[in-house]
């Protein structure tokens, strides 16, 4: 379920939410809102990033896609593991995907699309703080 900001309020009592895929946090300080995430959770988001990037198993402009929509808050989680991502295409589709597979038109043939990336990205910045601090 997504939650809703409302909008009508003045820009001065707008809630800024942590764009990390999950995180509900909420930002109040000006760099963190300027970056779109919490210092602590874009520390996470990269040091993910770089785990990936060192196994090798995607081409680093997918990383890079899969980054520039995460960071840009375009993923939606709206229920644990799911994820929901805009085509790149920019035809306003989306792609529900998950840990193993994307809908996607090369994930439906089985081929590993930059969608993929963003479940490995987001689980590992949730769940492996101890592996990301060994391998940073
Ligand atoms: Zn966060
Ligand atoms: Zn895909």
């Amino acid at each position: 379920m997504a939650i809703v900001v409302c909008m009508s309020e003045t820009a001065s009592t707008e809630q800024h939410h942590c764009q990390r895929p999950g995180c509900k946090g909420i930002l109040t300080a000006p760099e963190s809102v300027a970056r779109g995430m919490s210092v602590r959770c874009a520390r996470l988001v990269r040091k993910a990033e770089a785990i990936v990037e060192l196994t090798g198993q995607f081409k680093p402009e997918q990383l890079a896609k899969a980054m520039a929509a995460i960071r840009s808050g375009l993923v939606s989680v709206p229920e644990p593991g799911l994820f929901v991502v805009p085509s790149s295409k920019n035809d306003g589709s989306t792609y529900g995907t998950t840990a193993t597979s994307c809908p996607c038109p090369a994930g439906a043939h089985d081929r590993k699309c930059w969608h993929l990336i963003i479940p490995i990205v987001t689980d590992l910045a949730r769940h492996s703080r101890r592996s990301l601090a060994k391998a940073a």
